[in-house]
């Protein structure tokens, strides 16, 4: 863990007029550069190994510069290097994942966001925790595979993009899957998914406002996740188990949504709630998260995940969505993350928004 006055004693070594936001190659990271040269940063661009060819096809979302480092695991050791470029890290999916959070957390670089954050959502049990005593809907957890009584997934722990999760109606099909891995059960929402994507700022005053700064509503998407969403034009789910043919919930894409305008009362509520409790728990969030929700038939939300940073969901809007033109027009979240740095560095609060 980074110490609380570590990021001010940083910025003080910083050229505050030459700021560089840097992200490592994947993810979100040609919306992050794209949105950071909008506002008139210099970016780096992280790389495993060289760089990906696609960036050269992509000159407005390719770093001006690229860093190079053999494996993720040196990253740390670089940080007097990235330092000394007056960096500031933004933290996107893969990067915190392939870092690992304990890692990504003692990075000694200045990062956008509270990373105390990590220690909340990377155990199932302290997310619900969170989205629980804050008062959101989750889907039910059955403590006991015997308890089951209806519809089901079965989740192991570690299983990253939706692979290693098993839907089973009842206990008899549990016993099949037989697992030896460390899982959680949790209640099959049936409905609508959608993936909230807010931006909460500390430091911004005009807007939906929380007790402390404002809360956005940036887009909404879906997930493109095969084979479940396909497995359909094959046959029943019943008849293709008999194949060994099993539903899995690997994310291939991301299609924009926009919901009924009579919900999004209750899309802010809930958003208010996940950051007031933040406060409480460990702080505050910070910048951009997301609520993976099922809208059900009664039109009631159940949250089955926060993701506490830009998530890959928002690359369908680099030029904006339905909901942040109301903002401003061609606001990607990459760019309004770029924006709340400017914003910070004007009012000399940049110390609010890193850790
Ligand atoms: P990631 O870390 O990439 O978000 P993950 O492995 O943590 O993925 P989840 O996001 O929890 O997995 O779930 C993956 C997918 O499984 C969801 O996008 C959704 O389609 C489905 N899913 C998860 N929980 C439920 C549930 N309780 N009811 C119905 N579907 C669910």
């Amino acid at each position: 863990m980074v110490a609380e006055n570590e990021v001010s004693n940083w910025l003080t070594e910083y050229d505050r007029d030459e700021l560089v936001i840097a992200t490592l190659c994947s993810h979100t990271s040609l919306q992050i550069f794209d949105g950071a040269k909008k506002e008139g940063f210099k970016t780096l661009g992280i790389s495993v190994g060289p760089p990906a060819k696609f960036y050269d096809a992509f000159p407005k979302g390719k770093p001006d510069e690229f860093f190079v480092v053999d494996n993720h695991s040196d990253i740390p050791e670089k940080a007097e290097d990235l330092r000394q470029r007056n960096v500031i890290l933004i933290p996107h999916g893969s990067f915190v994942e392939y870092l690992g959070p304990d890692n990504f957390e003692k990075l000694q670089v200045p990062t956008f966001g509270n990373r105390k954050v990590l220690r909340w959502e990377s155990s199932r049990i302290k997310e619900r925790e969170w989205l629980e005593s804050a008062g959101i809907e989750m889907p039910q957890l059955f403590k006991e595979p015997e308890q089951i009584d209806r519809p089901v997934v079965v989740k192991f722990d570690g299983a990253k993009g939706g692979r290693g999760f098993f839907i089973v109606k009842n206990y008899r099909e549990f016993e099949k899957v037989n697992p030896t891995q460390r899982y959680t059960i949790q209640e099959y929402v049936l409905g609508t998914r959608y993936y909230l994507h807010y931006f909460y700022s500390p430091i911004k005053e005009d807007g939906y406002k929380l007790s402390k700064g404002i809360l956005e509503l940036l887009s909404i998407d879906r997930r493109d996740e095969t084979n479940i969403d396909e497995m359909y034009k094959l046959g029943s789910q019943e008849e293709l188990k008999k194949l060994s043919i099993y539903p899995s919930f690997v994310v291939t894409g991301n299609v924009p949504l926009t919901i009924r305008e009579s919900l999004l009362a209750e899309v802010f509520d809930m958003g208010e709630k996940v950051v007031e409790k933040s406060f409480e728990l460990f702080g505050g969030i910070i910048g951009p998260f997301c609520l993976e929700t099922i809208v059900n038939d009664e039109l009631q939300f159940k949250v089955f995940e926060v993701s506490a940073r830009i998530v890959a969901g928002t690359n369908p809007f680099i030029s904006g969505s339905p909901y942040s033109e109301f903002l401003e027009s061609n606001l990607s979240t990459g760019r309004r993350i770029a924006q709340e740095i400017n914003m910070a560095n004007e009012m000399d609060r940049l110390d609010e928004i890193l850790s």
